[in-house]
């Protein structure tokens, strides 16, 4: 069983050292373990959790990955998919693996409300909590909190953890092809201000240990279907410049959607098309969910522009500063009102 030794250090982790010894005494004896990333989980939310629980199997533990619903056929190709319990889809199983646990472990959230309605399974479960995140302004609900705004993804911090522990032997292949999902996908390809040296120098690392970084890019951004652009035509056909406040706004609505038959993960990354026009300092995407009654709402922007202040002042939401989501209850016009009535009110 895995023993951590106490001088072995790596330069730049030194600030969680109380912490990740915490952590490595819950590893010493077997336990069971479950690994939880947020609703709608993206690349790094899965690649995080994948390639955590491929670690914690390395040292003898049980680990169950349960995703609180689907997620995008982009991430299917992830080693450890076909065991992922969707949480949605069974939720007896989850429920009782929740209640049995010793450890559970929230991956990219930093309030049980991202997790609806596991949330209160987690909060009630005998179960120790880690939280492993980087967003801001984390919710008390963890027992260790690893939490960490300045890194770029949560893969990158799990990255951390292992080298802190001393557990690079663990990662093989999978758990490095998993980390080098999560941080691609949330450095925008290794393009945004949280991108550091030591995001590259993790990210080589994990490319001598086995990930096949041409392969990822492919699956991640070469596995569309002819429907997916043609929604895309869509969205940039109703992008909307609002010059005065330099921001640009898509709204998809439901009927759009059904016209390309809408797939989970189809609307990815075309927030980011408003960003592209030169002066633009804010994009907006808007997406009509009938069946469930809301609007989901995806918001980035360029500089001190703090997006997840907008998004959890009006919508319900959070996340980073420049990349933040919330929801809307409006209809779909009543939403784009509401929006320009409240960006208009926040940059004032
Ligand atoms: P996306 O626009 O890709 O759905 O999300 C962008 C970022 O905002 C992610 O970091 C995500 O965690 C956060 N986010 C998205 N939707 C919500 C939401 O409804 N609530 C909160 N708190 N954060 C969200
Ligand atoms: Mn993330």
């Amino acid at each position: 069983m895995y023993k951590k030794q106490t001088n072995a250090r790596n330069g730049y982790l030194c600030f969680m050292e109380a912490t990740l010894q915490q952590l490595a005494s819950w590893l010493e004896k077997p336990s069971k373990m479950v690994i939880i990333p947020h609703k709608n989980p993206d690349g790094d939310a899965m690649g995080s959790c994948l390639a955590w629980q491929k670690v914690l199997v390395q040292l003898g533990h049980s680990a169950e990955v349960i995703a609180p619903n689907d997620y995008p056929t982009f991430l299917h190709w992830l080693p450890g998919h076909n065991d992922v319990i969707n949480y949605e889809a069974a939720q007896k199983k989850g429920k009782t693996l929740i209640a049995e646990a010793d450890i559970v472990f929230t991956l990219d959230f930093n309030t049980l409300r991202r997790i609806d309605p596991m949330g209160e399974r987690v909060a009630e479960s005998k179960a120790k909590i880690v939280m492993i995140d980087h967003h801001q302004e984390p919710d008390d609900y963890a027992d260790i909190m690893f939490s960490e705004p300045t890194i770029g993804s949560t893969c990158e911090l799990v990255y951390n953890i292992i080298v802190g522990l001393d557990l690079k032997n663990c990662i093989n292949a999978d758990v490095a092809s998993c980390l080098y999902t999560g941080i691609l996908t949330d450095t925008g390809s290794f393009r945004f201000p949280s991108v550091t040296s030591n995001t590259h120098k993790a990210v080589a690392e994990l490319i001598e240990r086995g990930a096949n970084h041409s392969y990822i890019h492919e699956q991640i951004k070469d596995t569309a279907r002819p429907d997916r652009l043609k929604l895309l035509g869509i969205a940039l056909q109703n992008m909307v410049f609002l010059d005065d406040i330099n921001t640009a706004y898509i709204s998809l609505s439901q009927e759009e959607l059904n016209r390309c038959n809408f797939q989970k993960g189809d609307a990815e990354g075309f927030v980011n098309y408003g960003l592209s026009v030169s002066g633009i300092q804010m994009a907006v995407l808007m997406i009509e969910y009938q069946h469930e009654g809301v609007v989901k709402l995806s918001f980035r922007s360029k500089g001190d522009m703090a997006v997840n202040t907008f998004a959890k002042t009006y919508f319900e939401g959070g996340g980073h500063i420049n990349a933040s989501g919330g929801i809307s209850k409006r209809s779909l016009v009543e939403t784009e009102r509401y929006f320009i009535d409240s960006i208009k009110t926040f940059l004032a």
